[in-house]
C-alpha cells in the first residue's frame, strides 16, 4: 500500500481510510492509496509551518539549491522505477513515462540551480535613504497536482517553490499518484527537512478543498479543471492568498499555405496523439488557409491513420486514457460530432491485442468542423483533433482567437512578416512559430489567458510567482 509524507514520516490517513487505484490498461485494482482528509491536511500544513520555523527555513539559498540538484539526480537514478510506477498509473507508453522522468529531474536541476540566483534590489530614493528590496518566500505553498502528467506537474509546481525557500503541501490526484508519493519519499532519502515537503494523497472533494481553504496556506497553485479553478480561486479569495491557475485550452495550428507541410503535418499529428490528447496544451484545433485545405488535410490524415493505440509495454503513440469516465466523454464527443454529420477523415487503431476492460479511445480527426460546434471550441481532452479551413491572415486570426480559451498557440508560415502579425494578434500565453512543443521547456514561462487561468509558471517567472517582496526603507542621514 502507498503512503503519505507528513512532517518526515510515511503515514496512512489518519482516519484509516483508502482508495483503490485501477490500471487504465485492463479496468483492474492493482494499489491502494490513502485518502486523506481535512484532519490530514492540517497536519501538513502545520508540519510546513513548523518547517519554516525550522531547519528548512534556517537553510541559505546556496543549501537549497545543492539539495535540490541532489534530488535532480536522486529522480535520475530512479527514473526507470518511477516511470514504470507512472506507466503503470496513467497508462502512457513507457517512453512517454520515462522522457517525464527526465523532465521531472530538469525543474530539479534548473530551479536548483537558480535558487542562489534570485538577488533582491537596491533602489535610489530620496538623500540619505537606503532602500533595499528582499525576496522572501510566501510561506506555506499549495499545489494541486493533475493526473495527466503527475510526476512533471509535481517537479514544475514545488521547484521553483522550493527554490525560493517555501514549506509545500501537494495534493495530488486520486487517479493517478503513485509516482508523486515516491517523489516526496526520494526527497526525505536526499536529506529535504522533515515538512519542507508534505504530500497528503485523497479526494479532491476532500482533501483538495480542506487544503484550499485551509487559512494557515499562503499560496495556491492549481492545474486542473475550469470548474475546479472556479472553486480554488474562491477560497483563495476567502483567505486573501494569491492563486496560480493552469485550466484548460483548446490550443490552433494555423497554418499558411507557404508552411512546410511535411514539418507542419507530422508535428500537427504529435500534437494532438501526445499523451492520448490529455494534455492541456494539446493542438486540438487545425487552421488550414482554404487554398490548400485538401491537400493539407490528406497529409495529415495518412499520418492521422497510422497512429497506434496500446499498452505502456507496447509503446505505441497514445496509451488508453485514464478512466472509464474520461473514455466515456472522449466517446461522447466523437459519437455526438458524428451524428452531427461532421465529416472523420481519419482514425488511428487499437491494437488488437490490448486486455479487456482497459480504456482505450480511438484517435480520430474530424474535418469541415463549423466553428460554433463544440468540437471546435470545448476541450475534449482526448486525441480528437477538428480541422476548418480559413480564406486569410484575419480570419484565420478571429478564428484562432475564438474560443474562451488562451493557453497555447502555433502559426505555420516561411513568411517572417506574418509570423510575427499573427504571434501578437494570437490571445494566448505562448505561441511556437513553425513549431509546437505541447508543455516543453522547462525554462520558457507559461501559463494561459481568458479562460485558461492566470499567472506564469516555469522559468524564472515562476520564482517571482512563488515568493513575495519586502521594501526596507532605511534612513541614514
Ligand atoms: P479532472 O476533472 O480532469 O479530474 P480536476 O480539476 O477535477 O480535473 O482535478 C485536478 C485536481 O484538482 C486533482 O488533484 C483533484 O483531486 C483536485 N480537485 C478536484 N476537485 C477539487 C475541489 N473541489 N477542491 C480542490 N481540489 C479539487
Amino acid at each position: 500500500m502507498a503512503h503519505m509524507i507528513i512532517g518526515g514520516k510515511a503515514v496512512q490517513a489518519q482516519s484509516g481510510k483508502t482508495l483503490e487505484v485501477r490500471s487504465p490498461v485492463d479496468g483492474l485494482t492493482f494499489e491502494t492509496i490513502p485518502r486523506g482528509e481535512a484532519a490530514d491536511i492540517d497536519l501538513a500544513v502545520a508540519a510546513a509551518r513548523q518547517a519554516l520555523n525550522g531547519a528548512w527555513g534556517k537553510m541559505s539559498a546556496l543549501e537549497r539549491g545543492r539539495l535540490m540538484l541532489k534530488m535532480a539526480q536522486h529522480v535520475l537514478d530512479h527514473a526507470e522505477e518511477l516511470a514504470l510506477l507512472e506507466a503503470q498509473d496513467t497508462g502512457k507508453p513507457m517512453t512517454t513515462a520515462r522522457n517525464d522522468m527526465v523532465v521531472l529531474a530538469r525543474y530539479f536541476e534548473f530551479y536548483g540551480s537558480a535558487a542562489d540566483k534570485i538577488h533582491g534590489e537596491v533602489i535610489p530614493f530620496l538623500n540619505g535613504y537606503q532602500v533595499n528590496l528582499l525576496r522572501e518566500p510566501l510561506g506555506v505553498t499549495a499545489h494541486i497536482i493533475p493526473w495527466n502528467y503527475p510526476a512533471q506537474m509535481m517537479g514544475r509546481s514545488i521547484g521553483p517553490a522550493l527554490a525560493m525557500g517555501n514549506a509545500v503541501v501537494v495534493k495530488p490526484a486520486e487517479d493517478a499518484c503513485l509516482s508523486c508519493l515516491r517523489i516526496a519519499e526520494l526527497a526525505l532519502e536526499v536529506g529535504f527537512p522533515p515538512g519542507a515537503l508534505n504530500i497528503v494523497s485523497g479526494l479532491g472533494e476532500e482533501a483538495g478543498a480542506a487544503l484550499a481553504k485551509h487559512p494557515d496556506i499562503n499560496f495556491i497553485s492549481f492545474t486542473g479543471s475550469n470548474e475546479v479553478g472556479v472553486l480554488i480561486q474562491q477560497a483563495a479569495a476567502l483567505n486573501a492568498v494569491k492563486c496560480v491557475l493552469e485550466l484548460g485550452g483548446k490550443s490552433p495550428h494555423v497554418v499558411f499555405s507557404d508552411a512546410n507541410l511535411e514539418l507542419a503535418a507530422s508535428t500537427v499529428v504529435r500534437g494532438i496523439i501526445q499523451n492520448t490528447g490529455q494534455t492541456c496544451t494539446a493542438g486540438s484545433r487545425l487552421l488550414v488557409q482554404s487554398d490548400f485545405y485538401e491537400e493539407f488535410l490528406s497529409l495529415v490524415a495518412e499520418k492521422f491513420s497510422k497512429v497506434r493505440v496500446g499498452t505502456p509495454e507496447m509503446n505505441l503513440d497514445c496509451g488508453p486514457v485514464v478512466n472509464l469516465s474520461q473514455q466515456q466523454r472522449v466517446n461522447k464527443y466523437i459519437a455526438q460530432a458524428q451524428q452531427d454529420g461532421l465529416k472523420i477523415l481519419a482514425q488511428g487503431q487499437i491494437d488488437p491485442n490490448v486486455p479487456n476492460g482497459g480504456y482505450y479511445v480511438t484517435p480520430t480527426l474530424f474535418g469541415q468542423v463549423p466553428a460554433e460546434h463544440p468540437l471546435a471550441h470545448e476541450e475534449v481532452f482526448g486525441p480528437v483533433l477538428a480541422a476548418m479551413p480559413f480564406v486569410d491572415e484575419a480570419h484565420a486570426i478571429a478564428l484562432a482567437n475564438g474560443t474562451d480559451y488562451g493557453l497555447l498557440a502555433a502559426v505555420w508560415t516561411e513568411n517572417g512578416g506574418r509570423q510575427q502579425r499573427v504571434a501578437k494578434a494570437l490571445k494566448c500565453g505562448q505561441v511556437f512559430v513553425n513549431s509546437f512543443g505541447a508543455g516543453g521547456g522547462v525554462e520558457l514561462p507559461f501559463g494561459g489567458v481568458k479562460s485558461s487561468g492566470h499567472g506564469r509558471e516555469k522559468g524564472f517567472m515562476a520564482l517571482e510567482e512563488m515568493s513575495t517582496t519586502k521594501t526596507v526603507i532605511h534612513f541614514h542621514g
